[in-house]
């Protein structure tokens, strides 16, 4: 699997009094197996760049490779993509609307042109994929948690079988547990599927804690392309940009000025956790 997006530029209305520039000259290339993370002030584009991604918004200039084709060349089979590049809208269970729970995840690969049975077995796979179980199958999706309807819509884009998943603020508005059993789930589903993953996130300590790889968009345009905690060294840059490093680096800065080293590069309350162990355990030894 390959996703390549090159020079992408996309305008709303463009040439009315309503024109905005959403995205400029975006370049990167979504790798195999990736758990990718996308952050950037509201506003910067990050939606934008998930639809066009998986095809539901075509990019004013610029080009979408998927395995080294142009998915807007003639010819090329948009609702292929769209099964194999998934995507998981913002607020998805707004889109929920089943009588039950099986029935709605089962909905993509009915569409898929799969038999009834087929799609349930499916379903189900997908269900377990995201930690619920049978006693969830006959519920309405109405009667579900937060985080249950949120797992419920990332199974029905599991069930497509997709390589690549991508996830509009999947976390947005839940609860810490629910948070945690999403995230979770997603490093899971990356580490044992080898989905490649986007993750569309506001919180920069999710982002520390999970992904290999952050983009950070500003105001439509590609501000750092790296792995986390090479993006984290950038705090006064990210802060231009009405950004922020994780809570617990700012911890780290601190003490460092108060004259306790705990190293580089922490950006987890978990190393956090170490470094001060670590400096605790040299300590008490002397
Ligand atoms: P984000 O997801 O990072 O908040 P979006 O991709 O939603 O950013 O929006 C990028 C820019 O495009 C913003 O200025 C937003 O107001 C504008 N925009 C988004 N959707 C539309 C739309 N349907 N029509 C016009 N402008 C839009
Ligand atoms: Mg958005």
């Amino acid at each position: 699997m390959s996703l390549q997006i090159e020079h992408v530029n996309y305008i709303y209305n463009e040439g009315t009094p309503m024109e905005v520039y959403a995205l400029k000259d975006i370049s990167f290339e979504l790798h195999d197996g990736e758990f990718a993370a996308l952050i950037g002030h509201t506003g910067s584009g990050k939606s934008t760049l998930t639809q066009l991604m998986n095809g539901l918004l075509t990019a004013n200039s610029g080009t979408i490779r998927f395995d080294g084709r142009d998915i807007h060349e003639p010819g090329f089979a948009l609702k292929d993509l769209r099964r194999q590049v998934g995507l998981v809208f913002q607020y998805p269970e707004h889109q929920l609307f089943e009588v039950d729970v099986i029935t709605d995840v089962m909905f993509g690969p009915k569409n898929l042109g799969l038999s009834p049975e087929e799609a349930r077995e499916r379903a189900k796979e997908a269900l377990a994929l995201v930690g619920m179980g049978e006693e969830i199958y006959e519920k309405s999706p109405f009667d579900l948690s937060g985080g249950q309807k949120r797992r419920v819509a990332i199974a029905g884009v599991l069930a497509m079988k997709p390589k690549v998943i991508i996830l509009d603020e999947p976390t947005a508005g839940l609860d810490p547990k629910g948070r945690d059993e999403i995230l979770d789930e997603l490093d899971r589903l990356n580490k044992e599927q080898n989905l490649t993953i986007l993750l569309v996130s506001h919180s920069m300590e999710d982002v520390a804690e999970h992904a290999n790889r952050l983009l950070v968009l500003s105001q439509g345009e590609l501000l750092f392309d790296a792995p986390p905690k090479e993006v984290f060294r950038h705090v006064e840059e990210l802060e231009a940009v009405g950004l922020s490093v994780p809570q617990v680096s700012y911890i780290v800065r601190e003490c460092k000025k108060r004259g306790i080293d705990l190293g580089e590069d922490i950006t987890t309350v978990q190393e956090a956790r170490d470094a001060i162990l670590k400096l605790w355990a040299e300590k008490t030894k002397r």
